[in-house]
């Protein structure tokens, strides 16, 4: 129905998230109608961005600078708790809240509840290792990890794949409480709710 090169891109913007057929093909017209020097740039931006942004060693945040560990993880007053995220935009959204004062870890992804193959999606060796030994990395021994997994049913499958994972360990494992809106994500959550379920987490 388009010409190829739209089509093309139409393609692309399907895989982002939350991006529909509709917003994609307006994305793609939007890009037709420009500027070159706009394109320019996006194209610029887009080079960078896998070789500029660097990530955190042990949590997986992204850095602007390359260095071994992020704020957070670098900063010795954390409580030894460790709170599990799906994405790191969940982790600006518990941070903000400015209630928890924890460590973090970025799975990457969720799972699934049928899709075997989604297992490999998310970090759960890199989990392991980092409660295993996070001393190797400049963190401080973990006592409690909080599954802090979006109220989905994607979410909720890899809560409980993570407690398999985890249950092995000498940890207390809790989740953020109920009171999320269910099918939500913590990213549209409001700072209140977040401390809410924080604070009520078992
Ligand atoms: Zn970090």
């Amino acid at each position: 129905m388009y010409p190829k090169p739209i089509k093309n891109l139409i393609d692309i913007f399907l895989r982002f998230p939350t991006v529909g057929r509709k917003t994609a093909t307006r994305f793609a017209f939007h890009l037709l109608n420009t500027d070159s020097s706009e394109i320019d740039r996006l194209i610029k931006e887009l080079k960078q961005l896998k070789s500029s942004v660097h990530t955190c060693q042990f949590c997986y945040r992204s850095l602007e600078k390359e260095r071994d560990l992020c704020s957070i993880c670098d900063d010795k007053s954390r409580e030894p708790i460790l709170a599990i995220v799906e994405r790191e935009t969940d982790l600006i959204s518990l941070e903000k809240t400015n209630q928890y004062k924890g460590y973090y870890f970025i799975l990457g992804g969720n799972v699934s509840p049928l899709r075997k193959k989604d297992l490999k999606k998310v970090r759960a060796k890199d989990l392991k290792r980092r409660i295993e030994a996070p001393e190797s990395f400049g963190v401080k021994e973990i006592k409690e990890v909080i599954i802090a997994t979006n109220p989905t049913t994607e979410g909720e499958a890899t809560g409980l794949f993570l407690k398999r994972v985890l249950d092995k360990f000498d940890l207390k494992i809790t989740k953020l409480a109920k009171g999320l809106p269910v099918g939500g994500e913590l990213e549209y959550a409001d700072e209140d709710t977040l401390t809410s379920a924080l604070k009520g987490r078992k």
